[in-house]
């Protein structure tokens, strides 16, 4: 199977699955798991802030840093298409009392500055529930992958920090955006108090991500995360991964834009599928077919018949990631597939 749903299907590497079986352990509650240690600070080290603590998600990591940086009852301002705001189970709510704000995304997974000044302006007043954190995405999954341009992070930092409240970077893909910006996390990062990434996703790790931030803030994320039930104890076996996924993982990931960008041009020349524009495409391509939500269900099913696996989005759309496990050739597969696919469906 050529598996395009998501980037969350990759294996562990075989250098991972050696490092998994030598990781040196310790019980990570007490603090004592040191290849838990040495991640940590990795990844503190490569966002450029003080520490980092390492959680079983990417939806932990940012269930975690809203709970710390929000009381109950005020605003965590996110975007309309963000993962925080449609695909965390309402968590933040749920668990922390925060009353999640949505203000709309565009296309190209900005936040509407105009909306984020509103609600930023919201007077002081024992009416109104405070906003408490700003939440950005880079890259932006639900906007196609968009590598958000430092030159609007940089100005939703800014009216957060007018407003003297922190910024959260959910940067599940962060690496993602730092190599489409060509730039580096760490300057990505800059703009936020606190980000959140992920191991499991094109770096290949089978679980993890990490939440980084002040010494002072994730001493304070720690008995959130213990709150959550996310102390684990030799998570080293976890971390083990994370660090071969640090040192090796993230150059490759430039591959997969480039096949992410074939594949985009491949289904781009066949008749009935238009492929959503991304300036700057990092892994993923967005498309919608000719036809109604019956056909687009038929259209899948005839490229699984061929060995093709794309994730559908709304009734008429679908989403394909490329990732370690794709290669060109796959793609070219995959491309070939979807003209046969096509051809049955939308053809007459
Ligand atoms: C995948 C993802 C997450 C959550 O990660 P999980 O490990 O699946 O919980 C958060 N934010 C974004 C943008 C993501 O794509």
């Amino acid at each position: 199977m050529i598996d395009l749903r998501s980037d969350t299907v990759t294996l562990p590497t075989p250098e991972m699955r050696q490092a998994i079986a030598r990781a040196e352990l310790g019980d990570d509650v007490y603090g004592e798991d040191p290849s838990v240690n040495r991640l940590e600070a990795m990844a503190a080290s490569m966002m450029g802030k003080e520490a980092a603590i390492l959680v079983p998600s990417g939806t932990m990591g940012n269930l975690a840093a809203m709970l710390t940086h929000c009381a109950r009852g005020t605003k965590a301002i996110v975007g309309s298409q963000s993962h925080t705001n449609l695909y965390e189970a309402g968590g933040a709510s749920a668990l922390g009392g925060i009353v999640l704000t949505a203000v709309a995304n565009t296309d190209d997974g900005e936040i509407d500055t105009h909306e984020l000044a509103r609600e930023l302006g919201t007077p002081a007043d024992d009416h109104f529930a405070q906003p408490s954190l700003v939440v950005i995405e880079n890259t932006h999954n639900r906007c196609g992958g968009a590598p958000i341009k430092l030159s609007h992070t940089a100005e939703v930092a800014a009216a957060a920090r007018r407003r003297k409240i922190p910024l959260h970077l959910d940067g599940a893909r962060i690496f993602n955006a730092a190599i489409a910006l060509e730039t580096t996390p760490k300057e990505i990062a800059s703009h936020a108090e606190t980000v959140s990434f992920c191991l499991s996703k094109g770096l290949g790790c089978p679980v993890g991500s990490l939440l980084c931030g002040s010494r002072e803030f994730i001493a304070r994320a720690h008995r959130t995360r213990k709150v959550l039930g996310g102390g684990m104890r030799q998570a080293g076996i976890i971390a083990a991964a994370g660090i071969v996924a640090l040192t090796t993982m993230v150059d490759r990931l430039a591959e997969d834009h480039q096949n992410a960008r074939a594949l985009a041009q491949g289904f781009a020349l066949v008749a009935g599928l238009n492929v959503r524009a991304v300036a700057n495409r990092t892994n993923m391509v967005v498309f919608d077919v000719d036809g109604d939500a019956d056909a687009s269900r038929r259209f899948a099913a005839a490229m699984k018949e061929r060995g093709v696996l794309i994730s559908p989005r709304e009734a008429t759309s679908f989403r394909a990631v490329t990732h370690n496990g794709i290669s060109r050739a796959d793609v070219d597969r995959a491309v070939a597939a979807a003209a046969q696919a096509a051809g049955e469906v939308f053809g007459d």
